[in-house]
């Protein structure tokens, strides 16, 4: 639908308003004066490129949209402001530990990404997180040349992983195995023995403070992982009869992901530190605290406890933190430990925006600006079913005859009683398309007129997302946006050019996958309110192409996405940008062909395109297609096998 009351003279400024660009971007997305979204990857330190140029540039490149363009610079960036916010408030704090992070290289376990992290990490020694025994592979093999970087071993661990941590000590990794059973401590403790090691051990507790937000059941007495105190308590009297109480480093906690809420981290820090304090008063040869994940991301900008917001700074994140370790530790009279997080959303989360095109748009009233104010047609035929005349009736109304109020409602009415009919057989198609027509006229009449005076917000909304258009979008969000599908996730969303001019339409997403929960139909609000239902788009013009760009998507989104309908991942970019603002592709990732997709589906794209073949030759043999029919018949198929699995425009 056509959006009101919007001024004439737009601005790139009102844009950034619309989009909130400010409030979900800074410091790294804005609005160039072309109106093209502007990308600064260095935050504050300059250096601005313009997403929109990227995108055709990777065109004539040969790479279409949808794509996921990686600014390698933003991770380096975020990666810099968490140690030194870490850095700051130790020295705010008189703080006398360390601080470290680890990646959990499930955040986005890319190989380039889990490069890039130990690469910029270098100068603060952070190390990486695992939680499998495929992700210690990659991790393992990665860090041969960086001994001194922890790696952290969290999740579910069976007899050979166990060995593996164990010997890759002698390999001369700093990797902490961190326990969450007593079978996995045996199993540690066995093969040190085994293999003569002094390992560094972490013990992961399960939390009494529940987290706030989506994942609060990771922490609390019914989180799936850790020991109760009981259990830790065993474990410790077991390393100190064994006289191993020194090799208990590190004491770990998960409060759970994109916490929410600052309270919730407060809680569990405390928690945790006293709990530290006990152990190392117990004789534990403690040193190391990590409070695990869980910083979180202002995705809809609001700076509020929303799922899909924080109502903490990083700063605060880290003041929190060293502050009530480092007093909890005075009290006690012990050391202050080296403080370790496993930030992962907050590291991985900036650094990606996936563009993608628009494929078409359907409405139920004609689309933006150029759309006239429908017109009253003549007498209403005195044979019309009752509905049919109640329309007709609206439809006046709407038009100033009546308040808007009742012509909405009339017009809701008799649509319904309309539809009623036609389900009994009581109306002709020819007539039930008029009273279609009636109808969105009628709404659409409503809604130019309509102020909050005639109809309240809630009737204002409906009667929007009734009116709203349906953009097609050239992605897979199960592919690309799973948690918008899995957890109502919100992501901004924000056309990447003409951002200069008004957006006039307002509709919802739909994605190419033959499913109707592939959408896109509730919208960040950085005032803290219920996320939107529609969003601001252009009209589409044609034989012009119109981007989208869905951002803050580095986190969780490559590999938790799947491969509903075939569609598989899109081409990746990483682009490097200098402080001059020149920007270069430092690495292609080509996405998935369709014959990538079908092999990894048990299926044989040689054998598809061999029977295909025979096919097509038995139809040219039987006279059903032409020899020029069947070739380009195969052409296309193998064609095809070898493309990208989204559409081209
Ligand atoms: N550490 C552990 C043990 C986790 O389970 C997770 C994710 O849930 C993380 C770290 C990363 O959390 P986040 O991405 O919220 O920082």
């Amino acid at each position: 639908m056509e959006r009101q009351g919007t001024s004439a003279e737009w601005t790139v400024r009102d844009s950034a308003a619309v989009y909130q660009i400010p409030e979900w971007g800074a410091p790294y997305f804005g609005v160039r004066e072309d109106g093209h979204l502007a990308v600064r990857p260095h935050g504050e330190a300059g250096g601005e490129v313009d997403l929109y140029e990227i995108v055709e540039g990777l065109r004539e490149r040969g790479l279409h949209a949808p794509v996921l363009v990686r600014f390698s610079d933003i991770l380096a960036h975020r990666l810099k402001g968490l140690h030194e916010a870490f850095a700051g408030a130790i020295a705010e704090h008189g703080y006398r530990g360390e601080y470290v992070a680890v990646y959990p290289i499930k955040v986005n376990q890319q190989r380039p990404v889990v490069e890039e992290v130990l690469q910029f990490g270098d100068t603060y020694r952070f190390g990486v997180e695992v939680g499998s025994k495929p992700e210690l592979l990659a991790v393992m093999a990665m860090t041969g040349e960086m001994g001194d970087r922890p790696i952290i071993c969290n999740g579910f661990k069976d007899e050979g992983y166990v060995e593996a941590v164990v010997l890759a000590t002698k390999l001369g990794r700093n990797i902490v195995p961190v326990i969450e059973n007593r079978d996995e401590f045996r199993l540690v403790m066995k093969y040190a023995e085994i293999h003569q090691v002094r390992p560094s051990i972490g013990l992961r507790v399960k939390l009494a403070s529940v987290g706030a937000g989506r994942w609060s059941e990771s922490a609390g007495y019914k989180s799936k992982f850790g020991l109760f105190a009981t259990e830790v308590l065993e474990v410790l009297e077991q390393l100190r009869d064994a006289g191993n109480a020194d090799c208990l480093k590190l004491l770990h906690c998960h409060p759970g992901s994109q916490i929410s809420d600052i309270r919730a981290l407060k809680e569990a820090v405390a928690e945790m530190a006293h709990m530290y304090a006990e152990l190392v008063a117990l004789g534990a040869g403690l040193e190391i605290i990590d409070v695990g994940g869980g910083l979180g991301v202002d995705y809809d900008g609001s700076e509020t406890a929303n799922p899909s917001s924080i109502n903490y700074s990083l700063a605060a994140y880290a003041s929190e933190i060293v502050h009530r370790v480092g007093a909890v530790c005075d009290d006690r009279g012990i050391d202050h430990p080296t403080i370790v997080t496993e930030s992962g959303r907050a590291i991985a989360a900036h650094q990606s925006v996936l563009v993608f095109d628009i494929l078409g748009a359907t409405s139920p009233v004609p689309l933006g600006s150029t759309a006239d104010e429908p017109t009253d047609e003549g007498p209403v035929p005195p044979d019309w079913p009752q509905p049919l005349k109640d329309l007709a009736f609206a439809y006046g109304q709407a038009a100033g005859t009546g308040t808007v109020a009742e012509a909405f409602h009339d017009a809701l009415q008799a649509r319904e009683e309309a539809m009623r009919l036609f389900g009994l057989g009581y109306l002709s198609l020819s007539l039930r398309a008029r009273a279609e027509s009636l109808f969105w006229a009628t709404l659409d009449r409503v809604r130019r007129r309509a102020t909050p005076d005639d109809l309240g917000p809630d009737e204002l909304e409906s009667l929007d997302r009734i009116l709203g258009a349906t953009y097609f979008c050239n992605l897979s969000v199960f592919q690309s946006l799973p948690d918008t599908w899995a957890i109502e996730q919100l992501f901004p969303v924000v056309p990447i050019h003409r951002l200069d001019e008004e957006p006039t339409v307002l509709g919802v997403l739909a994605d190419i996958t033959c499913d109707s929960d592939g959408k896109l139909d509730r919208f960040i609000d950085a005032d803290g309110r219920e996320p939107r239902r529609l969003l601001e788009l252009h009209e589409l013009r044609p034989g012009e192409r119109y981007y989208l760009a869905a951002f803050l998507v580095g986190a969780y989104q490559e590999t938790l996405g799947d491969l509903h309908n075939l569609f598989g991942d899109t081409h990746v970019v990483h682009v490097q940008v200098d402080a001059r603002g020149s920007w270069w592709i430092e690495e292609f990732v080509e996405g998935d062909t369709a014959a990538e997709v079908l092999s990894h589906v048990q299926y044989d794209p040689g054998a598809l395109l061999a029977t295909f073949r025979r096919d097509c030759e038995r139809a040219v043999r039987d006279g059903r297609l032409s020899v020029a029919e069947s070739r380009a018949l195969q052409d296309f198929y193998r064609g095809a096998l070898d493309a990208y699995t989204y559409l081209e425009k």
